[in-house]
């Protein structure tokens, strides 16, 4: 398939509204942190609207808000709103780890959102502390408690595949026993040079090989919205188990995506360093729009191989 002709099909933006987070995951942030922008240098509300509206007239039709933490931007709600009556979009979703889910879920539902990711790393407090470096794993599940509370449908769960995972994994298929949850195993993406990874990385195909060595899984289709992910159940299961292998999946071939930072910088791929500054754009529609055009025609689909090309964490992009 030529670039030309995949540049077709991206259709879903990842917009990244701060570069902010409540937690430090080790595999995110290196142990210092990462310098945030100041206040000024982050796209107003009303500045990200108005990118989205042009990348819908470039093929987008689905919108993911994600960051850093999205709800630790105040207002996100208002956001939701906003890119939610944006006609064109057809799909609304967002990714938080959940911390700040039990005070705005039900405003979010308010305001057109139907879906949630929630990234839940480990369902042990010592582990989850530990891959965070300062979260209580009793506030992220009471976050994901409140997104089936206020009737996000589907929920989905990110779980990265971090040493240590292989003796959580039973635990996380019982989630899926018990209520219509999907988590998706998540291959570590090495993207900043700076991090110190806690740990090895664990391959998405020795922990399927493990999971079906112990449970009943048949391969199924997706929950709504299911991208890159390939999914398992175990058969009568309300919820299902998928697996997002960037890495040994080389799934750039079918990449949708479009990115941009909250800083308002244009990604077209997570593993290339090359950004386009859009922010001077806005408001000049025709200028906007045929940098997005030219980005999307420019965009590579093999990057995955060259990882560690870039100097910006993954909160600061927008995973
Ligand atoms: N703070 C929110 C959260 O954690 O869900 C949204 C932003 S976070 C950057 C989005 C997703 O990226 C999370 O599910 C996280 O696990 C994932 N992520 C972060 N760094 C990653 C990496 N190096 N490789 C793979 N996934 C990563
Ligand atoms: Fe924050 Fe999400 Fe990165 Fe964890 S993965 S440090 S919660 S942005």
């Amino acid at each position: 398939m030529s670039d030309d002709v995949r540049a077709r099909r991206v259709d879903y933006l990842r917009l990244s509204i701060t570069d902010r987070c409540n937690l430090r995951c080790t595999y995110c942030m290196p142990p210092e942190g990462v310098p945030v922008r100041a206040h000024d240098d982050i796209l107003r509300f009303e500045e990200i609207v108005a990118f989205a509206r042009v990348a819908v007239t470039c093929g987008i039709s689905k919108v993911r808000i994600t960051g850093g933490e999205p709800l630790v931007r105040a207002g996100c709600p208002d956001l939701v709103g906003m890119l939610a009556a944006l006609p064109g979009v057809h799909d609304l979703s967002l990714t938080t780890n959940g911390l700040l889910l039990p005070r705005y879920a039900a405003e979010l539902r308010a305001a057109g959102l139907r879906r949630v990711n929630v990234s839940l790393d480990s369902l042990d407090p010592a582990r989850f502390a530990a891959v965070t470096r300062c979260g209580r794993l009793e506030d992220a599940l009471a976050g994901l408690e409140a997104a089936f509370a206020a009737g996000f449908d589907p929920v989905k769960l990110n779980v990265l595949l971090l040493e240590g995972i292989e003796d959580e994994l039973d635990a996380y298929v019982r989630l899926t026993l018990e209520r219509p949850l999907h988590v998706r195993f998540i291959e570590f993406m090495p993207l900043d040079r700076r991090l110190v990874l806690g740990g090895r990385m664990v391959p998405a195909p020795a922990v399927l090989e493990r999971l079906r060595a112990r449970h009943r899984l048949e391969p199924v289709g997706g929950p709504y919205g299911h991208g890159p992910a390939r999914y398992w159940a175990v058969p009568g299961a309300p919820g299902t188990i998928g697996f997002i292998a960037a890495i040994s999946d080389h799934f750039c071939q079918n990449c949708n995506r479009l990115r941009l930072t909250a800083d308002g910088r244009l990604r077209t791929c997570l593993f290339s360093g090359e950004e386009v500054a859009v922010r001077a754009l806005l408001g000049d529609d025709e200028g906007l729009r045929a940098a997005v055009l030219e980005a999307l025609a420019a965009k590579r689909y093999d990057r995955c191989r060259e990882a560690l090309a870039n100097e910006r964490a993954m909160s600061q992009i927008g995973g």
